[in-house]
């Protein structure tokens, strides 16, 4: 099979661990006799750098001739103090909205090996943890309208808001319910319908739409306050979480770090095709850039779900994760999930580790 990646490395860590994701996907192509082709492209803070905006046309042009596309992370503090249009999480909003990915979905998964990683006792994670967090990606308050105004008795005052259409929600619960159904048939929704408008929008279409297309998908309601809460005091009891744009981005960093780092988490985020962009649920972790320290696996597992997800490569897909979970046994750690008796590595040879093993 011949196919060809957009590679959006982006800031900080983003190049090192973009390379760790292309030299397993390399190894794939060995071992299995595929042939993937790479590009890289600019977005983020080096794009601003490189052309004064965060998304290049050409990055956006180039992405959408691609089979699939590959990202790091943006952003750092050399960028902070932009105005909102040119920051670099602007370009991530916009390829994501370029591409029509509406979907984003990001597996919470506390491997074996990593047991000890979970800051949570070892009664509530002894029977593992998977939890799929299916976040809505191209609606609510990311996208809504927003401004500022002068009032002259507060000051300076800010405004978000948070809009769902029916179509929005009901494509993203069709998302969650085919996962389902590959799965244990159960979805929470998780919503603020006690206060929200467009929650109570939210909840009965999700029912509705549920009821009708996926009868055998048993959907249940839990408002986003409980459900933070819950995670962190059965996380054993979730499997597939559906949820909001906001809602989503929060619920799936907190259930990431309960499986341990926030290093070891990927993400898909899919439309209607099968184009998707695919990558780490961390950001560009400017703390440690460029000393060779940062976790690759979050990325070589986004490329895993490139392979399945995109490619249809399920065999290659569990060729990449089985090669994750036997360095993992073999006691090899980056320092994010390095415990002692373990044998600390960098980046670059995680990587190498991974692809060896493909
Ligand atoms: P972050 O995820 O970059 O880092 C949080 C902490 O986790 C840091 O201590 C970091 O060292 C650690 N960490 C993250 N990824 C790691 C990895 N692979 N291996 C080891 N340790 C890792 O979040 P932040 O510090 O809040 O944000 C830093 C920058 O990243 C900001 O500019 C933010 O806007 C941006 N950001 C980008 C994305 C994205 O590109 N998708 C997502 C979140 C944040």
């Amino acid at each position: 099979m011949k196919k060809h990646i957009a590679v959006l490395a982006g800031d900080g860590i983003g190049p090192e661990i973009t390379n760790g994701g292309i030299a397993v996907l390399e190894a794939v192509a060995k071992k299995f006799g595929h042939a993937f082709t790479f590009e890289p492209l600019l977005i983020g803070g080096c794009a601003i750098d490189a052309t004064g905006g965060p998304l290049p046309r050409e990055t956006v042009d180039r992405c959408l001739a691609a089979d699939s596309v590959l990202l790091g992370a943006v952003g750092g503090p050399k960028w902070d103090r932009l105005s909102g249009e040119i920051r670099p999480e602007k370009g991530l909003l916009g390829i994501r909205k370029a591409m029509g990915l509406y979907s984003n979905v990001r597996p919470a998964k506390l491997w074996k090996a990593l047991a000890d990683a979970s800051p949570l006792k070892t009664p509530l994670v002894e029977n593992g943890i998977e939890i799929i967090v299916v976040r809505e990606l191209t609606g609510g308050i990311y996208f809504g309208k927003r401004g500022s105004f002068e009032d002259g008795a507060c000051g300076e005052t800010a405004w978000d808001t948070e809009q769902y259409s029916v179509t929005e929600i009901e494509r993203i619960t069709k998302i969650a319910c085919e996962l389902a159904r590959k799965r244990s048939k159960r979805i929470v929704s998780v919503d603020k319908a006690n206060v929200l408008e467009s929650s109570r929008l939210w909840r009965r279409t999700v029912h509705s739409y549920a009821e009708k297309h996926y009868p055998d998908v048993a959907v249940s309601d839990m408002l986003v306050d409980n459900c933070a809460m819950q995670i962190v005091k059965n996380p054993a009891q979730f499997d597939i979480l559906l949820t909001s744009n906001m809602f989503g981005d929060i619920l799936s960093d907190e259930a990431a770090q309960v499986t341990g780092s926030i290093g070891m988490l990927a993400s898909s985020s899919l439309g209607d095709g099968t184009r998707g962009l695919y990558e780490p649920i961390h950001g560009s972790a400017p703390d440690i850039a460029g000393q060779n320290l940062a976790n690759p696996i979050a990325t070589i597992l986004s490329c895993a779900m490139m392979l399945r997800d995109s490619f249809g490569l399920i065999e290659e897909c569990g060729a990449v994760e089985t090669a994750v979970a036997r360095v993992l046994e073999e006691g090899y750690r980056t320092a994010d999930i390095f415990s002692a008796g373990m044998k600390k590595v960098g980046c670059r040879k995680m990587a190498e580790l991974i692809a060896e093993r493909i």
